[in-house]
């Protein structure tokens, strides 16, 4: 039987979907039975490996590395889920949107090749790359969550 490869991605979101995927307790420890964990805030991975099936995206576009790790996302997942309302909509992290805020150039002396740039625009994640599917709320229920990769999982074994 085919292993799933997973992996959810954190981009600028308050980490509040995945303490709600986590809040699947021995549901996810369920889906781990068909699934390998491949990235996620919640291994150790450094990179976005290649051939991903599903990946689910925490957080709206909000910096420079969002986007560049949201399109990497793109091009190794086969199928590629919204989740929560900041990656569905901007929600929380696009308050600062009206604003207009100017994106700060940091003096030399504190600059620190740690420290994110800035979008202009926070933006939700299919303004920057194609989405296949949404899971709602802030944060979404567990269940929810369980529901949206199932569903999709079956899709592709379809
Ligand atoms: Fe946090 Fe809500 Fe945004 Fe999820 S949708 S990252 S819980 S603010």
């Amino acid at each position: 039987m085919k292993r799933w490869r997973l992996a959810t991605v954190w981009l600028s979101g308050c980490s509040g979907c995945h303490m709600s995927l986590l809040n699947l307790h021995e549901g996810l420890l369920e889906m781990l039975h068909t699934c390998d964990l491949v990235y996620s805030p919640l291994v150790d991975t450094k990179e976005f490996p290649e051939e991903v099936d599903i990946t689910v995206v925490e957080g709206a576009v909000g910096t420079e590395a969002d986007r560049e790790l949201a399109i990497l996302v793109r091009e190794r997942s086969d199928i590629v889920i919204s989740l929560g309302d900041c990656a569905c909509s901007g929600n929380v992290s696009a308050l600062r949107n009206p604003l207009h805020l100017p994106v700060v150039e940091l003096p030399t002396k504190t600059r620190s090749e740690t420290l994110p740039r800035l979008l202009p625009l926070a933006l939700p994640l299919h303004q920057v790359i194609r989405v296949d599917g949404f899971i709602t709320g802030c944060p979404p229920t567990p269940e929810a969550i369980k529901v949206g990769i199932i569903e999709h999982l079956a899709e592709i074994t379809a």
